[in-house]
Order: C-alpha cells, then sequence, then structure tokens
C-alpha cells in the first residue's frame, strides 16, 4: 500500500492563466499583431462566453475556434478576411502545449514529497485536453515526479462525476483510505472527493470557506505549498 495524492493541475500545481497568457502573446505577436492586456482581458472574456455557448450547443468547437479569433484581429484593429482564424487557433494550443507555467514553488514540493513521504505516489487528475495538459507537465520537468495522469478528455468523463474516480482508483488499484485529493476547486476537486468519499484538502481557499467545508465534506485547506505539505505529511503518517 502506498500514499496516493491525487493532485488536481491547473492552479493547484501549473499556472493555466499564465500559459494561456504567454501562448496567446507569442502567437499575436508573431502574426503582426499588438498584444496588450486589453486584447487578452478580451479575449478571455469572449473566449468563456464562447465556451457556455458550446455547453448549450449552441455553436461549435471549429466555430468557437474561429470566432475567437477573429474577434481578437478585429480588435487589434485588422481586416479578419487577411488573416487564417483557425490555423493561428491552432499555434495557440500547441504553443500554450509547450509553455507549461509552474505555480510558485510547485517543483520543489512534489519533489519534497516523493523524497520526504515515504512510499508517495504522485498523479494528476485534470479536466480538460490531453495534448494540453501532458504537454505543459513534460515541459516544466514535472513528470519526473508523477506516477500516473488521468485526463477527463481520454477518460470520457469529467471531475465531479464518480465515474472519472473509479476510473482512477481502478487504475491505481489500492483502497480508498490511501487516496487524499488535493485541489483548488469546489465544483470538480472537492466535489468530486465527496462524490467518491474520499480524503480531501482544499488548496488556496477563498470566499466563505466555513460554509465550503461543511458543505463539501473537506478534511483539509491548505493555503501555501508548506502548509500543504505538513498536511499530507502528517496524513501519511496515521494512513
Ligand atoms: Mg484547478
Amino acid at each position: 500500500m502506498h500514499h496516493n495524492f491525487l493532485f488536481d493541475l491547473d492552479q493547484t500545481l501549473l499556472d493555466f492563466h499564465a500559459s494561456e497568457r504567454e501562448a496567446l502573446e507569442i502567437v499575436v505577436t508573431k502574426h503582426g499583431l499588438m498584444f496588450h492586456e486589453d486584447i487578452y482581458r478580451r479575449f478571455k472574456e469572449y473566449n468563456k462566453s464562447l465556451w457556455l455557448e458550446l455547453e448549450k450547443g449552441t455553436i461549435s468547437r471549429t466555430e468557437l475556434f474561429t470566432m475567437r479569433f477573429n474577434d481578437l484581429i478585429q480588435n487589434c484593429g485588422c481586416d479578419i478576411t487577411k488573416f487564417d482564424a483557425l490555423k493561428i487557433n491552432d499555434e495557440f494550443i500547441y504553443t500554450m502545449s509547450v509553455n507549461g507555467i509552474l505555480m510558485d514553488g510547485a517543483l520543489e514540493f512534489v519533489k519534497k514529497i516523493k523524497e520526504e513521504i515515504q512510499d508517495s505516489r504522485i498523479y494528476i487528475i485534470s479536466n480538460g485536453a490531453t495534448v494540453n495538459a501532458t504537454g505543459r507537465i513534460r515541459s516544466t520537468g514535472l513528470d519526473k515526479y508523477i506516477d500516473g495522469i488521468y485526463i477527463s478528455e481520454a477518460l470520457g468523463v469529467n471531475k465531479p462525476s464518480v465515474e472519472f474516480f473509479d476510473i482512477c482508483l481502478k487504475d491505481i488499484g489500492e483502497q480508498k483510505g490511501s487516496c487524499i485529493v488535493i485541489g483548488d476547486s469546489l465544483t470538480s476537486d472537492m466535489l468530486g472527493a465527496k462524490n467518491a468519499s474520499l480524503r480531501s484538502v482544499w488548496f488556496m481557499p477563498q470566499g466563505d470557506i466555513g460554509k465550503a467545508v461543511s458543505a463539501y465534506n473537506i478534511d483539509y485547506c491548505a493555503s501555501s505549498f508548506d502548509e500543504l505539505f505538513a498536511i499530507l505529511s502528517k496524513w501519511a503518517e496515521h494512513n
């Protein structure tokens, strides 16, 4: 039996937003467009609204990819007929996948877990696209410390569904009591742990913490990697 740590990826170990911003700047600049904060803010807002439309089924994936870059090109004051929005989108997705950015101290933290907590196993549990997640993990060197990666796109189910965790647990092949979920999101990570009857650590908690802790049966909260390490090493001693 091992100590199995199931880590969420984005805003837990990797900074998704920083990677997205970096990739956008690289690609937009490469195409001779002007990149600045307003362009980025507008892209994020519009992109978010398009993903909601996609979830509702009112637009397709291809439409989403085209629309978000046509909008960006227009906001840069350029003519959309002179650019290939889908090609720019592909470049953006690729560039992001090779530009992972770690949360401050994340690499040292996972290294310390592997070195100082006996029989520790680190797994990634993430909602998202496989290439994007695995590429960013590899580009940061995080992969050296990871024992397994579970991505929703490959599994065909998302956190917080119990099916997502059933697949992970079956593959890990150890008892639930040897596993603990660590993540920043209440609605995917903490709810998922609750649905799957797993122990949980809410990382970087915010808002009404007391209310969330009781609503999601959260076992621990940690506001830094130092706090998280202390909680996990203590948990491992007793499990
Ligand atoms: Mg997250």
